[in-house]
């Protein structure tokens, strides 16, 4: 066996897809997750695919005294950080939760790191700490100017780790901004199933298609686009879970701290995803072009070549495989992980 990684969060969308590809390159997932947003049966999906279940212990990141018992008793290398609250509308009617979760719990696990003497933590980041950006693509070296309570709380995060390095330069941490992640593993065996209404487009989109929900409400088609639909950087969870195993490589061949994008450096529109997905699926996606949602930018997509540069990680997965891939896991879970 090798080498084993705590994934806090790892029972979540991007967590659960990460253990995926540690397993195949050879590491050994641990998985701390509360549960707050996903379901514990993904550790039996996760076992399907990787053929071996892997060891999940159901707590909270911001409990120190779990976090000194575990990297007590298990040879943790390295911590993967995914544990967070991640709904803008959320954290703006309640900030407090918000940076309690995602930066008090950074700062106990960073702490209970510090203490154990393990110093290699790849954080989730998110590309909503560039706010509405000058142009696109966006590079690391953008501005940051988040706007909403989660994405302070990103960059609160990243501003901490920074200067923790910086106090002690043996950490090796790499700050990770994602774009918009979709898709889900090829098997259709996991996959990401918000609770209640969903708030991001893949999800709403696999819906209709399922025959859950009507119709989508495409939120604006006045915006200064191709086609008028608000423009993203769709990236393939598989492609994310994958550029976190090569920045745990990164990190073990020298310390320093390195920010960088995972996206595919490429936007497309509300209505070309609506079209890949039909493609895909076979299914037609009833829409109607509705207000803009509020706070919504643009158009905005990363610059990924620094992450190619560093990394020798590129995203592989186009839009069309996304969508076949989110459909497939839709259509055998129609409600997630009951089904
Ligand atoms: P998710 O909600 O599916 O996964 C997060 C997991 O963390 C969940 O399983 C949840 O139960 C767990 N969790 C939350 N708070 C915890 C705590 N205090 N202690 C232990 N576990 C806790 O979300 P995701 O899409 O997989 O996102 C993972 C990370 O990536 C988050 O930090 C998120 O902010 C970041 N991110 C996500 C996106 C996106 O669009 N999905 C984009 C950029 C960044
Ligand atoms: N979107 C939409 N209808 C929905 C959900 C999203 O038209 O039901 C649009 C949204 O306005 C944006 C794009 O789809 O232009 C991606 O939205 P999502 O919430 O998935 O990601 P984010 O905007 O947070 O990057």
């Amino acid at each position: 066996m090798g080498s084993t990684i705590l994934v806090t969060g790892g029972a979540g969308f991007i967590g659960s897809h990460t253990c995926v590809a540690l397993a195949a390159a050879g590491y050994t997932p641990l998985i701390l997750d509360n549960l707050g947003n996903s379901d514990a049966r993904v550790v039996d999906r996760l076992a399907r695919i990787i053929g071996t279940a892997p060891r999940f212990i159901e707590g909270d990141v911001r409990d120190r005294a779990l976090l000194d018992k575990l990297f007590r008793e298990q040879p943790i290398a390295g911590v993967i950080h995914f544990a967070g609250l991640k709904a803008v509308g959320d954290s703006v009617a309640d900030p407090i939760t918000y940076y309690d979760n995602n930066v008090h719990g950074s700062f106990v696990l960073a702490a209970a790191m510090q203490a154990a003497g393990v110093r290699t933590l790849i954080f989730s980041s998110s590309a909503t700490v560039y706010g509405d950006p000058d142009s696109s693509p966006i590079p690391e070296s953008a501005a940051l100017r988040p706007a909403n309570p989660y994405g302070h709380s990103k960059r609160m995060v990243e501003q901490a780790l920074a200067d923790l390095q910086h106090a002690h330069p043996a950490w090796r941490i790499a700050l990770l901004r994602y774009f918009n992640p979709v898709g889900a593993h090829e098997s259709g065996l996991i996959g990401e199933h918000p609770q209640g209404k969903p708030n991001n487009l893949m999800p709403f989109v696999c819906q209709v298609a399922v025959g859950l929900r009507d119709k989508l409400a495409v939120h604006g088609g006045d915006y200064p686009t191709p086609d008028g639909t608000g423009v993203r950087d769709y990236v393939h969870v598989m492609d994310l879970a994958e550029g976190h195993v090569a920045a745990l490589r990164h990190a073990a061949q020298q310390p320093g701290l390195v920010t960088l994008n995972l996206g595919t450096g490429q936007g497309a529109s509300v209505l070309e995803v609506v079209k890949a997905f039909e493609r895909a699926s076979g299914k037609t996606i009833a829409y109607e072009i509705g207000p803009r949602r509020p706070g919504d930018v643009p158009a905005y997509w990363g610059d990924p070549s620094l992450a190619q540069a560093t990394l020798g990680w590129r995203a592989q997965r186009g839009l069309e495989q996304m969508c076949a891939d989110s459909w497939r896991w839709q259509q055998g879970n129609p409600r997630g992980y009951e089904s």
